[in-house]
């Protein structure tokens, strides 16, 4: 699975925090782990996961993730959104958010949600995003 991985600096904290304890999970051979410039640098720092990062956030980080959503490349989307503070780039955040719901892309912007989701993942419950793929011959790169 592809999963990307964002968090906003408020935050960070708490995506290093659930990272941390679901790293096992995260770090199998079959995932493929993405996520923007910052939250992907602290976030391998904090647990030494391989993460693919792409710009920072406010300087196109969020587009890229979801060019990857467009292409059907993008697989669970854990976005820990900060709803307190204003976000310069909340155009980006916005259309990130809708192409998951285009692309029926499961997104977790919270950490309650994103338990659920992991758990998910690890029984196999996201197993049809293999199937819509295959049928889509969506290649993933
Ligand atoms: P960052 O971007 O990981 O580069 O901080 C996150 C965001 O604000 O979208």
């Amino acid at each position: 699975m592809n999963i990307a991985l964002i968090a906003h600096d408020n935050k960070k904290p708490a995506l290093i925090e659930f990272v941390t304890a679901y790293k096992d999970i995260l770090g199998q051979e079959q995932n493929q782990l993405f996520a923007t410039g910052t939250t992907g640098l602290i976030l391998t720092e904090a647990t030494g996961l391989k993460i693919h990062r792409f710009q920072s956030g406010p300087l196109g980080g969020d587009q890229e993730i979801g060019a990857l959503i467009a292409k059907n490349q993008m697989d669970i989307v854990i976005f820990f959104r900060d709803p307190l503070t204003a976000q310069p780039h909340e155009p980006d955040v916005t259309a990130l958010v809708r192409l998951c719901d285009v692309y029926s892309i499961p997104l977790a912007t919270n950490m309650g949600t994103a338990e659920i989701l992991i758990h998910g993942l690890e029984r196999g419950d996201l197993s049809w995003r293999k199937v819509v793929k295959e049928t889509a011959g969506v290649k993933d790169e």
